[in-house]
C-alpha cells in the first residue's frame, strides 16, 4: 500500500497527513518543506501553474491513495491525477479507513445533517478538509524534485480589494439579500472597517446579484468559515448559508424578522434594519 499527500498549504498537509497515516503503508509527501509526517518527501520547486506537471510527476509514484488538501491548487492537481490514475475520487472527506481494495470515505452531506460513507475503488484520490488531528512524526527523507514547465502561464494577477482574507478573518461583516442593493454594501464595509474585519456574503449577493465579487461567498458551495464574530446582516439563514459558518464563535444576526431562521443558529439576534445597525455601529465605534 502506497499512500501519497500532498498540500500547498501547511495546515492541510497536516490535516491530510493525520489522515493518511491511519492507512497505514508507505507513506510519501509532496510539500515544499514538511518533511517530518511522511516516510519521503518529495520538495518540488513550484513554479506558476504547477498543480498539472507535480499531477504527471505524482503519477509516477503509483500511488493507491492520494490525499490532498482542499485549496484550489490543491483540487485542481488532485483532479488531474485522478485523471491520470483513472481513480475513483471524493471531495472534502472528514474520516478515512481501508477496507479489502477500497477505501472508505465519510464526508458531510444536507449542509452539516448528515454524514455520508463512500466506497471507493483503489486507486483513490481524496480532498480533506482541514481537521485538528495531529500526525506522528516521521524520519522523513527529503528528495528534490524539478518540474518541467507548465502548458498554463499567469498573465496577470490582480490583488483582491479586501485587505483582510475570509479565511484568516476574525471578524466577518456579511451581506444578504436584505441589505436592498449593491450600494448598500457600503454600510456593511465600513463597518467591517472599524472592526478591522473582512466582508462576506450570501450566495444571492455573491454569485448571483453581483454585489460583492463570487469568492466572498460563504456557504456550503462557497467559503467556510470560523471566525470569532460573524454579523449576519440582513441573511435570512438557510442551511445552505449556516453549512459555511457553523464553527463561527459567536454569531450575531441582524434581521428585520424575528422570526427568520438564522435566529435559531445566532448567539445574538437584533431585530431591524441592517443599514441603520451599521450606522449605528460605525458611529459608536468610530468614537
Ligand atoms: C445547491 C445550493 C447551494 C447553495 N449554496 C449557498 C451558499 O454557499 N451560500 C449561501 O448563502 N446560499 C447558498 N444557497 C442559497 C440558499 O439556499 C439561500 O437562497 C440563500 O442563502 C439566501 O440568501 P439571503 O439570506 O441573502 O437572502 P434571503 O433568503 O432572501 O433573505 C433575506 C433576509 O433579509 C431580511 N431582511 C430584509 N430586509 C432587511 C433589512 N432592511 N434589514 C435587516 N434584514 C432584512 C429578510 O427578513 C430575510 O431574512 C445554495 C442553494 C443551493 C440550492
Amino acid at each position: 500500500m502506497r499512500v501519497l499527500v500532498m498540500s500547498e498549504d501547511p495546515e492541510f498537509f497536516r490535516s491530510a497527513s493525520a489522515m493518511a497515516q491511519k492507512l497505514g503503508g508507505e507513506l510519501l509527501g509532496i510539500h515544499p518543506s514538511e518533511s517530518k509526517y511522511v516516510d519521503v518527501l518529495y520538495v518540488p520547486d513550484l513554479h506558476d501553474g504547477w498543480e498539472v506537471p507535480l499531477a504527471d510527476f505524482a503519477s509516477t509514484l503509483t500511488p493507491d491513495v492520494v490525499v490532498t488538501g482542499g485549496t484550489r491548487r490543491d483540487k485542481t492537481f488532485a483532479f488531474s491525477l485522478a485523471g491520470k490514475l483513472r481513480s475513483s475520487v471524493a471531495s472534502d472527506v472528514t474520516e478515512l479507513s481501508l477496507g479489502d481494495s477500497f477505501l472508505l470515505a465519510k464526508r458531510v452531506v444536507y449542509s452539516g445533517m448528515g454524514i455520508a460513507t463512500l466506497k471507493l475503488k483503489l486507486p483513490a484520490v481524496v480532498t480533506v478538509q482541514k481537521n485538528v488531528m495531529e500526525p506522528d512524526i516521521r524520519k522523513g527523507e527529503v528528495k528534490k524534485v524539478q518540474l518541467p514547465e507548465s502548458n498554463v502561464k499567469v498573465l496577470s494577477r490582480t490583488p483582491a480589494q479586501q485587505s483582510v482574507s475570509l479565511d484568516k478573518a476574525k471578524i466577518i461583516v456579511s451581506v444578504g439579500r436584505g441589505m436592498g442593493s449593491k450600494e448598500n454594501v457600503k454600510y456593511a464595509e465600513d463597518l467591517a472597517k472599524v472592526l478591522n474585519g473582512a466582508v462576506g456574503g450570501s450566495r444571492p449577493v455573491t454569485a448571483e446579484m453581483g454585489w460583492l465579487p463570487e469568492d466572498r461567498q460563504i456557504g456550503l458551495s462557497g467559503n467556510k468559515v470560523r471566525p470569532q464574530l460573524y454579523i449576519a446582516l440582513g441573511i435570512s439563514g438557510q442551511p445552505q448559508h449556516i453549512a459555511g459558518i457553523r464553527d463561527s464563535r459567536v454569531i450575531v444576526a441582524v434581521n428585520k424578522d424575528k422570526n427568520a431562521p438564522i435566529t435559531e443558529n445566532a448567539d445574538y439576534t437584533v431585530v431591524g434594519d441592517a443599514i441603520e445597525f451599521c450606522k449605528v455601529m460605525v458611529r459608536r465605534l468610530s468614537k
